[in-house]
C-alpha cells in the first residue's frame, strides 16, 4: 500500500523537480500549435510514485508511450510550438474536467493506482493546483498572443494508444477524435484515406466529449478554433525510427489539411 501523503500545506512540487509544463520551439511561426496532455510520466516526489509498482510506469496506463518523441519531431519539422505536460497521467489527467470521475484514477485499465484512493479534496486541488492549471494556462496564453496578433490557429492534440486494452487487439493504426467540430479532422480523414494500407480510425477507439475531454472542448470548440486530436498506435512509435516516420507523414497532411480548410 502507498503510504505516503503529501503534506497539503507544503508545495506539493518541490523547487528541483521538473516544472508541470514544457514548452518546445517556443518560436515557431506555424499557425498549428500542438499540444500533448500526456507526455510526459514524471511523479511528483512527495506522492512516493502513487503505491504503483516500477514495470507499471513502463506502460501505457503511465503515459501516452512515445508521443513526446513524435511532438519534438513534428514541431520541428512544422516550425510548431509544442505544448506538453511533464507529469503523469495518474497524478492527475490534464485531459479531464478536474473533479471527474477519470481525472485521478483510482484504478487504470486493470491496474489499482493506491496512492489515488481516498483523497482529501485539498489532495485534489494541490495537483490540480500545481500540474493541471499551469498546463492549460499556458495553452490558453500562447491561444490569447495568438488571437491578439490576428494569428491564425488550429490545434493539434497528440496521443498515442495502447495496441491493446483489457485483452481486445486494436487494427487502427492512427485514429482522428473531433466532436462539434469535425472541419480539420475531415480534412485529414480524406488525405489519410488515400494512403494505401493505412487503417483510420474514425472517432475511435475513443471519442471526444465533455466529461471523457478537457483540451479539445475547452481551447479549441469554446473558441472555435478548427482542431483535431490525433491517436497514433504505440507499437509503430514504441521507437526513435517510427517515431520519426510517423512525425514526417504528420508534417507533410497537416499544412495540407489545413490549407484545404482555409480555401
Ligand atoms: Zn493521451
Amino acid at each position: 500500500m502507498n503510504d505516503v501523503r503529501h503534506d497539503v500545506t507544503q508545495p506539493l512540487l518541490a523547487a528541483d523537480e521538473p516544472p508541470p509544463v514544457a514548452v518546445y520551439n517556443a518560436g515557431g511561426t506555424s499557425p498549428l500549435l500542438l499540444v500533448a496532455d500526456h507526455a510526459g510520466r514524471a511523479v511528483p516526489r512527495a506522492l512516493g510514485r502513487l503505491g504503483v509498482a516500477p514495470s507499471e510506469w513502463e506502460r501505457h496506463i503511465a503515459w501516452d508511450i512515445g508521443i513526446a518523441g513524435v511532438g519534438g519531431i513534428l514541431a520541428n519539422a512544422l516550425d510548431a510550438i509544442l505544448i506538453q505536460q511533464n507529469y503523469s497521467r495518474l497524478v492527475i489527467d490534464c485531459n479531464r474536467p478536474p473533479g471527474s470521475p477519470t481525472s485521478i484514477p483510482d484504478i487504470s485499465e486493470l491496474t489499482p493506482i493506491p496512492g489515488n484512493v481516498g483523497l482529501s479534496d485539498a489532495d485534489k486541488e494541490a495537483r490540480a493546483r500545481e500540474i493541471f492549471w499551469p498546463y492549460h494556462q499556458r495553452i490558453e496564453a500562447e491561444l490569447e498572443h495568438r488571437r491578439q496578433s490576428g494569428r491564425a490557429t488550429a490545434l493539434i492534440a497528440l496521443h498515442s494508444f495502447t495496441p491493446v486494452f483489457k485483452g481486445a487487439a486494436r487494427a487502427w493504426h492512427v485514429a482522428l477524435l473531433y466532436n462539434r467540430d469535425p472541419r480539420l479532422a475531415r480534412q485529414l480523414l480524406t488525405l489519410l484515406e488515400h494512403q494505401p494500407g493505412l487503417v483510420v480510425g474514425d472517432n475511435q477507439p475513443y471519442v471526444v466529449s465533455d466529461t471523457t475531454d478537457y483540451t479539445i472542448p475547452v481551447h479549441g470548440e469554446r473558441h472555435g478554433l478548427p482542431h483535431v486530436l490525433i491517436e497514433i498506435r504505440q507499437d509503430l512509435i514504441a521507437d526513435a525510427g517510427g517515431q520519426r516516420q510517423w512525425a514526417e507523414f504528420l508534417a507533410r497532411l497537416l499544412p495540407k489539411a489545413f490549407a484545404e480548410l482555409a480555401a
